[in-house]
């Protein structure tokens, strides 16, 4: 961490590169959401409301929950916190889900993936009300953003897109290559920038000539899980680069020590690219954010009341 807050403080220059602070902008982004939550409040009466479903004891999901639900309350909203078992019944997480669903405080819901075996994750996700569904992981809400209507957008795409808003006023004409095809980040993504009018490659484990592909990028989207897959030699000069990729790698220092690293070999990389994401700072800190400000569109629709507008 200290290493990236010297990279800021150097003036957002990394190499030739501009590092782009996803960490600041998603900072600038709670504090937005949590005067919208204020205003609903105090002009509507309402109470934007998160429910998170966690089931079992991921260590790693345990640290996303608590982080969601921090932040849920520092913006103002409810949090309902539904902690069960490893081995909850299918058919019990179908009732609380549609428990959530009748709740008429619960706004949003969110179900921490993934899920233990014997659960079709696939059918409690399908189970959410898609009004409700805050991760925008529901096929009518896949559906609505492949055909270009009003649905909910699965966070760190969206995430991801806002950062990439925030360097250019016009994606029109872009090429974007995403490396990945994962229903979560790279098909929304891709889905997201069609509707900037970017032309748009997807990229995966089974493409030919991915160096090749990605050197021909305006924008490259690594979302691969690959540590440090792609080089300045995947790169061309001046491209935007947004790393999606969460690695964790063993510290040169000693055995037991981790660090976290994107799917880009940042420090090459900054050389070549205009703008670059780090890792952590950059993408991660955002999708948060933007589960946040989900929960305000869901509440504004179901309430029929003017979503204020939200903007870093
Ligand atoms: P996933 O495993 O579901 O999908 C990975 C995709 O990458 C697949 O489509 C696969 O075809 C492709 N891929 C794998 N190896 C490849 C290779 N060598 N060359 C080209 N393509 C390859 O993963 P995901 O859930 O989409 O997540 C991707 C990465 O993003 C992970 O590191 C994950 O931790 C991270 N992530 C970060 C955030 C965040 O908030 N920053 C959110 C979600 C995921």
């Amino acid at each position: 961490m200290a290493l990236i807050d010297n990279y800021f403080q150097k003036g957002k220059i990394m190499g030739k590169a501009k590092v782009i602070n996803g960490k600041a902008y998603a900072e600038r982004l709670r504090s937005r959401i949590a005067e919208a939550v204020t205003h609903l409040k105090v002009t509507h009466n309402i109470t934007p409301g998160l429910a998170v479903v966690l089931v079992g004891d991921d260590p790693a999901s345990q640290v996303y929950v608590r982080n969601k639900e921090k932040q849920t309350a520092e913006a103002g909203m409810a949090s309902f916190e539904n902690k069960l078992s490893a081995d909850i019944k299918e058919n019990e997480l179908l009732a609380l889900i549609a428990n959530l669903n009748g709740d008429t405080a619960v706004h949003g819901i969110l179900v921490q993936l993934p899920l233990p075996d014997h659960i079709d994750s696939g059918k409690i996700i399908n189970a959410i009300n898609p009004d409700k569904d805050v991760d925008g992981f529901h096929a009518i809400n896949v559906g609505r953003l492949t055909t270009g209507n009003k649905g909910m957008v699965p966070c760190t795409p969206l995430g991801c897109l806002m950062l990439l808003k925030d360097q250019f006023c016009d994606l029109q004409g872009k090429h974007a290559v995403i490396v990945g095809r994962s229903n979560i980040v790279g098909k929304p993504m891709a889905a997201l920038l069609l509707q900037e009018s970017c032309t748009v490659t997807i990229a995966h484990s089974r493409t030919k000539k991915l160096r090749e592909i990605c050197q021909s990028a305006d924008i490259l989207v690594a979302a691969a899980g690959r540590p440090q897959m792609i080089g300045s030699d995947w790169i061309k000069p001046g491209a935007t680069i947004i790393d999606v990729g969460i690695n964790r790698v063993p510290k040169e220092e000693g055995p037991g020590k981790f660090r976290l690293v994107g799917d880009v070999d940042f420090s090459a990389a900054a050389e070549v690219a205009a703008a670059i994401t780090p890792v952590p700072g950059g993408v991660g800190p955002m999708t948060i954010a933007c589960l946040l400000k989900n929960t305000v569109t869901s509440t504004c629709r179901i309430h029929g009341v003017e979503e204020p507008i939200i903007a870093s």
